[in-house]
């Protein structure tokens, strides 16, 4: 499919630029058909929080479909209505179907295979620190531990029942954003809507189950490797290493057996920030972590990415070389 960037950032002509849960509400309920957008890579935010909407509007009648360019990871595929999501669509998908964008900054997050769309048509939801506000309705509330629970602020709002099902796909939002109740985000509210979702039916035992421990053996081995060729820089406050192809096919691993590495990295004491570069399947990605001393949001957009103050990734075009230094000088750039 063809990749048209149609949109104008930061000016709706025929949108809003700050949403409120009310208009956000209102065109929810006008609408018919929509379609939920996660991010590549997808994570338990992104998909928990279409999950959770699109299962609400379902129970309302509407029509639901859910467009992602990878595949469901392996740990979020015991998520309620996950077999639904897709990379094609219904060829009669009505023209005004509303396009929901969860946990993104843009729509580039989404990949390479998003057919031309129109702002109008575009509802954006998400928690990040410089969202471009590309939708003609923007609901981005910074302040939210996830873009899940701006879901549920939408779900109050519309008198929508909390299922089970529901509860499960926000908690997992919520679990998954906040690193299992450990990242700063973790607010007392957190605490306290995470009881509520628990009391709704949420499975918290199965998340944990899912998403923090059933690892592949692979996994744990591709860690012991990564780990062991970890480089300590700065007087000991940048820690850093490399995932390649090699290791990959060392282990039998894959990208999604990557995901525990950057936080023993970031774990080291005296550590501020902590980098893991994935050079693999042809594209240098880097994870950014920091404890809260350096802004790694801001290293990122330095280099084309983005994400949070404490957590952000970028995509670097250029060879695995060139991307250690160019993030190295970012992060100074930044103060560390
Ligand atoms: P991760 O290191 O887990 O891939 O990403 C950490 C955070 O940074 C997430 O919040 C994610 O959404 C954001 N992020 C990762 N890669 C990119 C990117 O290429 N562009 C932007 N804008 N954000 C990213
Ligand atoms: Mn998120």
């Amino acid at each position: 499919m063809e990749v048209v960037d149609m949109i104008e950032i930061k000016k709706p002509e025929n949108g809003k630029l700050e949403a409120t849960t009310e208009d956000v509400v209102a065109e929810l309920r006008r609408r018919a058909a929509f379609v939920f957008v996660s991010h590549v890579k997808p994570d338990g935010d992104t998909l928990g929080a279409g999950l959770a909407l699109g299962l609400a509007l379902r129970a309302m009648g509407k029509r639901v479909y859910y467009f992602q360019q990878d595949p469901v990871p392996r740990n979020l595929r015991f998520l309620p209505d996950s077999d639904r999501v897709s990379r094609s669509l219904p060829a009669d998908l009505p023209k005004d179907a509303l396009w929901v964008f969860c946990d993104m900054s843009d729509t580039s997050r989404a990949g390479e295979y998003l057919p031309p769309l129109e702002r109008r048509n575009i509802l954006d939801i998400d928690h990040h620190l410089a969202n471009s506000r590309f939708g003609a309705l923007n609901y981005v509330l910074e302040t939210e531990c996830s873009t899940g629970t701006c879901v549920l602020h939408l779900l109050r709002a519309l008198g929508a029942p909390i299922t089970p099902q529901i509860a499960t796909c926000l908690l997992t939002t919520i679990m998954t954003d906040t690193g299992g109740f450990v990242h700063s985000n973790t607010t007392a509210d957190v605490f306290r809507v995470s009881a509520e979702l628990m009391d709704l039916g949420a499975d918290k035992d199965e998340i944990t189950e899912k998403i923090f421990a059933n690892k592949r053996f692979a996994a744990t081995r591709l860690i012991g490797a990564a780990l062991e060729s970890a480089r300590l820089e700065r007087d000991g406050k940048y820690c850093w290493s490399v995932v390649d192809d090699a290791m990959l096919v060392k282990f039998e691993a894959d990208g999604e057996d990557t995901e525990e590495i950057i936080q023993h990295l970031r774990a080291v004491e005296g550590v501020d920030v902590a980098a893991l570069f994935k050079a693999y399947e042809g594209d240098v990605r880097v994870s950014l972590r920091s404890n809260g001393r350096v802004n790694v949001q801001s290293a990122a957009g330095r280099l084309g990415g983005g994400g949070h103050f404490r957590a952000s990734g970028l995509t670097f075009a250029g060879s695995l070389d060139d991307a250690v230094a160019a993030v190295r000088a970012a992060l100074v750039a930044e103060g560390l």
